[in-house]
């Protein structure tokens, strides 16, 4: 009896929980945000690289959601692979919509003509802000957001240039119009953001040897905010109840690397390429 009503009560809040429109209050997506942002941070230090030129690659990962802070959740995490698979395409965000599409395409069947119907309004937390290859990547599955939790000041904004409408300046090639589609891109609110964009800025004024973002990700410096900010996540206290799955989910993506409980969101599958 108590096993079948648990069931139905699952069952219900299931339901409640996909039928959600209400916009979720401020406070409580802002505190979605900042575990997703945590999440990442998390997931790139559980495999921490002390060196760009062995192992797996750069200290640069990524969590994803479904769909929007609100309503979705946390379905995947990966991170940059480019020394491993020597292979320079192999950044965090890339993987991640990639190997996203081949655990559904192992899951469903038939398999949808195109991967879109895996994305739908997908959100990305990354560590880094994107580069022109994952904004493009993000671009043509419609990616709807991305976060990042420290800005590239020489490989960043690309999103951004996709999106800059300079039609005022004139025909092309004088100026162009907004790509037909485009991401939202903006910095975490984290700390931990504020933290990295100025210990970045600290590591160039200390004129290193190397002055790329991915050579100050092997300091023990951005290794002790990545910690910091790990410590916050495997600690944390939701103040929400109602994000208390929301952070369980993170925690087991990112820290059991176990999609199993994710359900795909099924899109209708309309879209061609
Ligand atoms: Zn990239």
């Amino acid at each position: 009896m108590l096993k079948k009503l648990t069931l139905t009560l699952t069952v219900l809040l299931c339901i409640a929980g996909s039928i959600q429109s209400a916009p979720l209050p401020a406070p409580q997506l802002a505190e979605r945000y900042e575990i997703s942002q945590l999440a990442a941070f998390t997931y790139v230090l559980n495999d921490w690289q002390d060196s760009n030129y062995t192992g797996r690659g750069y200290n640069i990962g990524c969590v994803m959601l479904s769909g929007q802070c609100d309503t979705d959740r946390v379905v995947w995490a990966d991170k940059n692979s480019v020394n491993v698979m020597r292979n320079s395409t192999q950044h965090g965000e890339v993987r991640c919509m990639q190997n996203y599409t081949n655990y559904w395409d192992t899951k469903v069947s038939p398999p949808p003509k195109t991967n879109k119907p895996y994305f739908g309004d997908a959100t990305i937390f990354t560590t880094l802000e994107p580069c022109a290859q994952c904004s493009g990547m993000m671009t043509m599955l419609r990616i709807r957001n991305t976060v990042y939790g420290q800005t590239d000041p020489n490989f960043g904004k690309a999103l951004e240039r996709l999106a800059l409408n300079s039609t005022a300046l004139g025909a092309p090639p004088a100026g162009y119009p907004p790509y037909p589609w485009t991401v939202t891109s903006t910095l975490s609110p984290s700390i931990y953001a504020q933290q990295l964009d100025q210990g970045y800025t600290d590591y160039v004024n200390s004129k290193p040897s190397s002055t790329a973002i991915t050579a100050y990700l092997t300091t023990p410096q951005a290794k002790a905010i990545f910690q910091n900010a790990s410590k916050d996540f495997n600690s944390y206290n939701v103040k929400y109840p109602e994000n208390q799955q929301f952070y369980d989910d993170a925690v087991n993506i990112v820290n059991n690397g176990d999609p199993s409980a994710i359900v795909l969101s099924a899109a209708p599958d309309t879209d061609s390429y």
